[in-house]
């Protein structure tokens, strides 16, 4: 086994500095030094549900980059000090219809999550990037685009893939109009995405001190979504509406703005819903929802976020500040994403 540390959670609120083994290379896989790790609120979900009496270690982390260290014998893609990126998948069962079309995060037998997943050879728990060292199959890490910044960019593995695969499936481009609803880590990126796809785009968020940062991103407005006034303008207005918001709430509101045809995209609150189907009847608006991404769109959504210059805004901690920027998200004191530079971890 191979040796490394990382931040392994006690319970469901801390997360302390703790020695971690990694598995040694088989014939594909490469050893990543792991220089940036984005923080996602999945983490702060894990962490809230995570069940100390499991057994099952928790080491938080699904969107990373770093540097190749080390790599197996088969390894044909990778050289040792290749930039790298992982998301939050880590290997599929590469045979379902789904892993046959490269939609591996829908695999039939469900993919192997990069962290609290169970490793498909050896059954052991994955734990995830929050740590110095991550082993992963080859197939399943992508090279960083060349002029993306290592830090900036870690974030696309998970935020950025999450709404560029439901962007793209929905057909956004020249002439969309888009709503994206929550201005968070996924929220920006959809943002840059969806306006860089060439689509009007509006941020649609309870915060309405956001509105600069919205149209810094390139958004065409900012819809108050406490205010019910302006969300009655916004009626019907748009093709494609990405919510990201992270609690429960009601999709009724955000199910008026979909315009005839329309979809409602759902990506942030994962969990059961109720839904008037009266809100769906009229206009024939369609509800449906995404998460992650394949290995073909990861590959593209990187190289389109190269060509266009798209990275997320981001707040970079040393890996000990952790605490903080867990605490930070859950009060919406992030503008946009935290990522945690894993040097301090060498020391
Ligand atoms: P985030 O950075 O915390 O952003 C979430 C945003 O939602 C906040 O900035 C806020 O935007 C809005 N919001 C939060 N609480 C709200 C509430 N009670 N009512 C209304 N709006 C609220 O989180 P994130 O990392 O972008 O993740 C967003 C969600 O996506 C999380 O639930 C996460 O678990 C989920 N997720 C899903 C996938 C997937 O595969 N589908 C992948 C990654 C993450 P405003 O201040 O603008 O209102
Ligand atoms: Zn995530």
């Amino acid at each position: 086994m191979r040796s490394t540390t990382g931040w392994q959670a006690t319970d469901s609120s801390t997360l302390r500095r703790t020695p971690l083994q990694r598995r040694d290379l088989r014939t594909d896989d490469i050893a990543v030094r792991v220089d940036y790790c984005g923080v996602c609120h999945s983490d702060l979900h894990a962490l809230r549900d995570y069940d100390t009496h499991s057994g099952a270690p928790l080491v938080p982390g699904h969107e990373f980059t770093g540097v190749v260290t080390g790599t197996g014998p088969g390894v044909t893609t990778f050289s040792i000090g290749d930039h790298v990126a992982v998301g939050n998948i880590v290997d599929s069962c590469g045979v379902c219809a789904m892993c046959g079309t490269g939609q591996e995060n829908f695999c039939h037998s469900f993919p192997t999550l990069t962290y609290g997943g169970t490793d498909r050879q050896d059954g052991s728990t994955t734990l995830g990037g929050f740590s110095r060292e991550y082993v992963v199959r080859e197939a399943f890490a992508y090279p960083l685009p060349a002029g993306l910044d290592p830090a900036a960019a870690a974030p696309l593995l998970c935020a950025g893939i999450t709404v560029w695969e439901p962007l793209r499936a929905l057909a956004v481009g020249p002439g969309s109009r888009v709503a994206v609803a929550g201005l968070g880590g996924l929220g920006h990126l959809a943002v840059r995405l969806a306006v860089a796809l060439g689509a009007t785009t509006t941020v649609i968020s309870r915060s309405r001190d956001k509105r600069a940062d919205a149209l810094r991103l390139g958004a065409h407005d900012l819809l108050d979504s406490t205010d019910p006034e302006q969300m009655a303008t916004a009626r019907d207005a748009f093709d494609v509406v990405i919510d990201t918001i992270s609690a429960p709430h009601d999709l009724g509101p955000y199910l008026k703005l979909v315009a005839m045809d329309g979809t409602l995209s759902l990506l942030g609150y994962l969990g059961p819903v109720t839904v008037e189907t009266t809100a769906l009847l009229v206009g024939r608006k369609r509800l449906g929802s995404a998460g992650s991404g394949g290995r073909p769109a990861t590959a593209e959504m990187l190289q389109f976020c190269a060509d266009n210059g798209i990275a997320a805004d981001i707040e970079v901690l040393p890996s000990a500040q952790v605490a903080t920027a867990l605490d930070r998200l859950r009060r919406n004191d992030v503008r946009y994403r935290f990522v945690l530079d894993m040097s301090d971890l060498d020391s």
